[in-house]
């Protein structure tokens, strides 16, 4: 079977972890605060803020900013529920707005979700392409909102020439699938040295001296053998991510003429880093998108649907008032999405294997 994602470790990340081991030092020693070091410089940012996670690198990040009960924040109902969870987690109430082409939320509709209590947005870079920074920014300016970048699947992509996670405040990922790992673990990137202070602060008890306590924190640090990985993983992101984009570019040229598929969709100016290689089956494909995943797995070819659900439909947030909406994008692309293997371990056969099954089956 040829999976849908694969991590990508080598002797350097086995040695940097075992280097861990024997120092005896495993939480909050010299190689987390290095691997933010190195992953704020990546980024492109002053301050890297190692988190446990990717949700509570979202989480604190909104908490860094005084978003909570009473508050709004308006982000995408075609996302992980991650992104949706931590602003519950908060207290504030999320505000979802729809998608456009691209899969990610349609900064043409922020305008109208703006009411007084908004303060903030939270555009996530779904499957690596960035959202529209220059709108998103424009409209936070205008209306003075916070923003918080969901970037958890968009390691180095790239808005007209600036990595994401720079824009506002940047929340990262390094979970298992992600295009460069540490197992399970996270990142909060920023230049403002309050917001950096702030998230600090709560990521580690509300605890600046050794137990005095100025808030209530949490326990939501990264592990000393988790940033080892990291440190190794984030030397090889450009090139993991240089091969995601070839076999990107080998899909689109070889499923071009597929009637009933659509590929993904890049706007302009923008680099994407495909967390997800994403394809819609319409109705004019002779199977449908549930049965063509089941004949790419019976032939031995991994697929993904990310998401069959959109949030506002998901049972856990049911009995909220925010979503009872109409989303008719998001519900339509939920029902025709699937993901291809395009992580940098799979090879120039089974991706051509993997293009050339999809034709037979098209015809
Ligand atoms: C992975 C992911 C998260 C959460 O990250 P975890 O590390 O799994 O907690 C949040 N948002 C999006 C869009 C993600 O893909």
């Amino acid at each position: 079977m040829i999976p849908i994602s694969k991590p990508w470790l080598r002797e350097n990340e086995k040695r940097a972890a075992d280097e861990v081991l024997e120092s005896g030092i495993l939480a909050q020693g010299p190689r987390v605060a290095e691997f933010e070091r190195a992953f704020a410089e990546y980024i492109g940012v002053k301050h890297g803020i190692a988190a446990s996670n990717g949700t509570t690198a979202l989480h604190i990040a909104l908490l860094a900013h005084g978003i909570g009960a009473g508050d709004e924040v308006i982000t995408t109902a075609f996302t992980f529920i991650a992104s949706v969870n931590a602003i519950l987690y908060t207290g504030a109430t999320p505000r979802l707005i729809d998608i456009d082409a691209s899969y990610n939320l349609d900064a043409s509709q922020i305008k109208a979700a703006i009411t007084p209590r908004t303060r903030a947005i939270m555009p996530v870079h779904l499957f690596g392409q960035p959202c529209d920074m220059r709108d998103i920014m424009d409209i936070a300016r205008r209306h003075n909102l916070v923003v918080i970048e969901d970037a958890c699947q968009a390691h180095g992509a790239q808005f007209q020439e600036t990595r994401v996670g720079t824009f506002g405040t940047g929340c990262f990922s390094f979970y298992a699938t992600k295009n460069m790992t540490t197992g399970e673990g996270g990142m909060i990137t920023t230049d403002d040295d309050r917001v950096a202070s702030r998230a600090r602060l709560l990521i580690n008890h509300g605890m600046r001296v050794r137990y005095h306590h100025e808030t209530l924190g949490y326990n939501f640090r990264l592990t000393e053998i988790a940033a080892a990985i990291g440190i190794e993983q984030l030397k090889r992101l450009d090139a993991f991510n240089a091969r995601r984009a070839e076999t990107a570019a080998y899909y689109d040229e070889h499923l071009a003429n597929v009637r009933g598929l659509e590929l993904p969709r890049v706007m302009a100016q923008r680099s994407h880093v495909y967390h997800q290689y994403t394809l819609r089956v319409l109705p004019a494909f002779p199977l449908t998108r549930d049965e063509l995943a089941a004949a790419l797995n019976a032939r031995g070819i991994g697929t993904g649907i990310y998401y069959p659900i959109p949030v506002h439909q998901q049972a856990a947030v049911g009995e909220y008032a925010w979503t009872k909406c109409s989303l008719p994008r998001a519900e339509e692309c939920a029902a025709q999405v699937l993901a291809l293997p395009v992580h940098p371990l799979v090879t120039n056969d089974e991706r051509a294997y993997i293009a050339q099954t999809i034709c037979e089956i098209a015809g």
